[in-house]
């Protein structure tokens, strides 16, 4: 499947570092332990893909992958720094507010973008401080947005319903109703919601 193509391109711990390529670009998010590292390689089926991201001094970094054939490249998934860590200094928060909001907002080739939420707690303040972010490009149809409570299988069939519903509401706070805005149960252990996930992506990198 075209997710399985990705290989690493680049890290980058500034936005100005970013090669500036002309392939649709597809950003993964989310609060630090939500499940993205794990997403990301079962996504691509390459156990160890995302968590280079997670090396010490690597974690505030942005990591790109090339997706499609190896000489003709047709897009790139971009792992962004976790975040929410409690124990992170203000500096730090503040650095991470500044590159979030000026990649969401001004990164021009990013066309969607994966959120991921820890299903059992739903979006959190930062996710919040995300979608407001990004929602002007989601308004305007220029970038995609996709949330995906992941861990899903930590939940009954009703949690999950009940945790979709809320989940629904609080992205609706940020987006209107008309946005090109998805929600989806994921869940890396059993696989629920991965081949929505993989179906997504394709579509938006192939418009
Ligand atoms: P990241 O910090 O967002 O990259 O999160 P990780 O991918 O490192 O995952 C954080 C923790 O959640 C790890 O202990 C994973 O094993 C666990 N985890 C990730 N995905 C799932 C999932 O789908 N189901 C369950 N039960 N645990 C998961």
């Amino acid at each position: 499947a075209w997710a399985h193509t990705a290989r690493f391109l680049v890290t980058a711990s500034q936005l100005h570092q970013l090669p500036q390529h002309a392939l649709p670009e597809i950003a993964f998010v989310g609060r630090s332990n939500a499940g993205k590292s794990t997403a990301i390689n079962t996504l691509t089926q390459q156990r160890r893909l995302a968590f280079a991201s997670k090396t010490p001094g690597r974690t505030q970094h942005i990591n790109l992958f090339e997706l499609g054939p190896r000489q003709a490249a047709d897009a790139v998934l971009a792992d962004l720094p976790g975040y929410g860590y409690a124990a992170v200094e203000r500096t730090a928060k503040l650095r991470w507010q500044e590159v979030m909001a000026r990649y969401l907002a001004e990164r021009s080739q990013l066309r969607g973008v994966v959120l991921l939420v820890d299903a059992r707690h739903g979006p959190t303040e930062l996710d919040q401080q995300l979608l407001r972010f990004v929602a002007p490009r989601v308004g305007t149809g220029e970038v995609r947005l996709l949330v995906a409570l992941t861990k899903a299988d930590k939940l009954s069939r009703h949690e999950a319903q009940r945790s979709l519903r809320a989940a629904e509401q609080v992205v609706g706070e940020f987006v209107t109703e008309h946005a090109d805005v998805g929600l989806l149960l994921f869940s890396s252990l059993n696989r629920t919601g991965l081949d929505d996930l993989a179906l997504t992506l394709h579509h938006w990198a192939h418009p």
